[in-house]
């Protein structure tokens, strides 16, 4: 594991995650980014997946991007961390790397997950981000190399130390 900063739409890994909502039909932050970057071959595709639920993820092509595919899951709105929030969060991690284990993908790149928008507090989503891919990589002992990719030097700080 390890953490950059940079525009997760530059990374020539195997797959990307977008943090998506539940219709997978695009939005703002990090998914109008990466619509923007793949082209319209992108939507066309989500628009057959007929949406994904909060904590699951399904994969698509990548298109123009740099990346062979995009994995799309829709992370939890924050709103006290009473409402199940961290569980589903680590459900965003766990089933996107289900999906790459599945696909042979070896090198993926997360965003921070819920962390913009849907306003989770960057400190605990990272911790549950770590802890959940930390925990995978163990538990199946797949061997897939995860690059998170910050976007704020402040959130690469709090990766670092995390890490
Ligand atoms: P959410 O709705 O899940 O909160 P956002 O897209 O609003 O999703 O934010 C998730 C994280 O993605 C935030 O940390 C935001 O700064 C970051 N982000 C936005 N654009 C990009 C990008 N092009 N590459 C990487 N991270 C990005």
């Amino acid at each position: 594991m390890n953490v950059i900063r940079a525009d997760i739409t530059t990374l020539a890994v195997d797959a990307i995650v977008n943090a998506a909502n539940t219709s997978l039909l695009g939005g703002g932050g990090v998914d109008g980014a990466i619509h923007r970057a793949a082209g319209p071959g992108l939507l066309e595709e989500c628009r057959a997946l007929n949406g994904c639920p909060v904590g699951d993820a399904k994969l698509t092509k990548g298109y123009n991007l740099p990346a062979k595919y995009v994995i799309h899951t829709v992370g939890p709105r924050y709103r006290d961390g009473n409402h199940g929030e961290s569980e589903k969060l680590s459900s965003c991690y766990r089933r996107c790397l289900q999906i790459a284990k599945e696909k042979n993908i070896k090198t993926i790149a997360f965003p921070a997950i819920s962390t913009g928008v849907y306003g989770y507090p960057i400190e605990e989503a990272t911790q549950i981000a770590v802890s959940t891919c930390k925990d995978f990589l163990e538990k199946t002992n797949a061997e897939i190399k995860i690059t998170f990719c910050c976007f704020s030097e402040n959130d690469l700080k709090v990766y670092e130390k995390n890490l």
